[in-house]
């Protein structure tokens, strides 16, 4: 295993890292920036999201106070929106726009939206996959055997239902934002220049998850070299 210390192809990791330090340091600092702006109509995350959920028709799901920041979320299979400490009860800018675009997950799911469903689908292949893939892998390399590519081949076939899980989630989050954007300009909670305020935080976290996507596309690509490079000694 020691030689993975010198593996050139270790540099992949790295900038996938960097990639995803920067993003999560950009949505940091504009949220940071728009939570201290308070919004006009001077809802809180709570109340934007109970009306935003009722304008759509929505009943069923409950909207919760969950600790931590930046851990908002819409949890499909209790129908719960989780907002956290600097959304649930802030009147915010950033705290609307959190608010309404973790609404954009449960009008989503209401709705039967596509992508959101194949994305919870593969929920548990991706957990699984990105646990096991390294390890038949690497069993795969260190083992000189019949079923050495059976392995490699199962752990790049879980990698990739990983990395598809990835991608998958970047239409759910992109529509989830599109859809938040929307019903604050309809509904008039938020005045024109505030909904450029949220587009702002919004655009910031969905770099997150295309960070997320590349970084695991740089993840594969890694894998692919290593274990190419493995076969082309074996034949
Ligand atoms: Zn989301």
């Amino acid at each position: 295993m020691f030689y993975y210390y010198f593996d050139p192809t270790y540099i992949l990791v790295v900038i996938g890292v960097l990639i995803c330090l920067a993003a999560s340091a950009r949505v940091r600092s504009v949220f940071g920036r728009y939570s201290q702006v308070r919004s006009y109509s001077g809802l809180t995350g709570r109340e934007a999201a109970e009306q935003i959920l009722r304008r759509n028709g929505i009943y069923d799901v409950r909207v919760v106070h969950i600790p931590g920041n930046l851990t908002d979320h819409y949890d499909p299979r209790n129908r719960t929106l989780g907002l956290s400490d600097t959304v649930y009860g802030s009147s915010s800018v950033a705290a609307i726009g959190v608010a309404a675009h973790e609404c954009g997950h449960a009008v989503q799911h209401a709705e039967g939206y596509t992508p959101l469903a194949i994305r919870g689908a593969l929920v548990p292949v991706a957990n699984f996959g990105s646990s096991l893939a390294w390890p038949l892998i690497l069993i795969g390399l260190l083992i000189n055997s019949q079923v050495s590519v059976l392995l490699i081949d199962l752990g790049i076939i879980l990698f990739s239902a990983a990395v598809l899980f990835q991608l998958v989630t970047l239409p759910v989050e992109f529509n989830a934002s599109g859809r938040a954007v929307k019903v604050l300009e309809s509904s008039g909670m938020l005045r024109g220049d505030e909904v450029g305020e949220v587009k702002k935080v919004l655009g910031a976290a969905a770099l997150t998850y295309v960070a997320g996507a590349a970084s695991a596309i740089l993840q594969l690509l890694r894998l692919l070299i290593i274990t190419g490079g493995r076969r082309r000694n074996d034949e």
